[in-house]
C-alpha cells in the first residue's frame, strides 16, 4: 500500500475508534497551556495538572509569576522533575509574554525560552486549531512500527508525516496516533494481537512471533 493511502486508513480507523476529543492537559488558558507543555517534559500530564493548579494558585497572574524567584518557582514544580531548567523557561516566559499574547505561528513560538517545535505544535494544535503534528515518544514509535516513517529524528518525522497528510488532518492524527501509542502499541508489549491496525502493520508478526516464544 502506498504511504499516503496507507497513513490515511490509519487516520480514519483511528479517529473512529478514540474520542472526539483528546486533551491530555486541561488548561485552556494559552498562556497557562504554554507553561503546562514546559513542565511537561519527562513527566507525566496527571502529574502536570496538578503542579499546574498549584503553580498558578501561588501565581495567578503573568506579571506574578515574570516577578516571582527561580527558587519560589523550583519548589512547586519540583515534582516535574528537571525543574531548575523548567523554572528559569517558564520565569523567563512570563516576563517576554507581559506586554503580548502568546503567539500563533512556530517561527515566533520557538523563540520563546524553552519553546521547542514539540511545544509549540502542542500550542498550534490545541490551543489555535492549526495544523500542527506533535512528534513525541509514542508518535515516533507507532509511525516506525507502521512503516509510515524509518526515522527517530523529530524534525525528519514531522517533516515525512507532513508531506503524507492531508493539512486539516494533520492535529487529530498527532493526536490519536499518540493515544493510540500510550494505550495500545506500547512501547515494551504492544498489544498486536487484537490491534485495529493490525491487517495494515508491518511489524506485527515480529512481535507475535516474539511473544509466543
Ligand atoms: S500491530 Fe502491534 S506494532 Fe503494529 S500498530 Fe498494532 S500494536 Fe503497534
Amino acid at each position: 500500500m502506498e504511504s499516503n493511502i496507507l497513513i490515511e486508513e490509519v487516520a480514519h480507523r483511528l479517529d473512529a475508534l478514540l474520542p472526539a476529543e483528546i486533551q491530555f492537559l486541561e488548561q485552556r488558558d494559552p498562556f497557562r497551556f504554554l507553561i503546562s507543555v514546559i513542565l511537561s517534559a519527562q513527566t507525566t500530564d496527571r502529574i502536570v495538572n496538578a503542579v499546574v493548579r498549584d503553580l498558578f494558585a501561588v501565581f495567578p497572574t503573568k506579571q506574578s509569576l515574570a516577578d516571582a524567584t527561580t527558587a519560589q518557582v523550583e519548589q512547586i514544580i519540583f515534582p516535574t522533575g528537571y525543574y531548575r531548567n523548567k523554572a528559569k523557561h517558564i520565569i523567563a516566559c512570563a516576563q517576554a509574554l507581559l506586554d503580548q499574547d502568546l503567539p500563533d505561528t512556530m517561527e515566533e513560538l520557538v523563540k520563546l525560552p524553552g519553546v521547542g517545535r514539540k511545544t509549540a505544535s502542542c500550542v498550534l494544535g490545541d490551543i489555535y486549531g492549526k495544523p500542527a503534528i506533535i512528534v513525541d515518544t509514542h508518535f515516533s514509535r507507532v509511525v516506525n512500527r507502521l512503516g509510515l516513517v524509518s526515522s527517530n529524528d523529530p524534525v525528519i518525522v514531522e517533516r515525512q508525516i507532513r508531506t503524507m497528510l492531508a493539512a486539516q488532518m494533520q492535529y487529530r492524527f498527532s493526536m490519536t496516533v499518540n493515544l493510540f501509542g500510550r494505550t495500545t502499541c506500547h512501547a515494551k508489549k504492544p498489544e498486536c494481537e487484537h490491534c485495529p491496525l493490525g491487517d495494515l502493520c508491518p511489524s506485527r508478526d515480529g512481535f507475535l512471533k516474539k511473544s509466543s516464544t
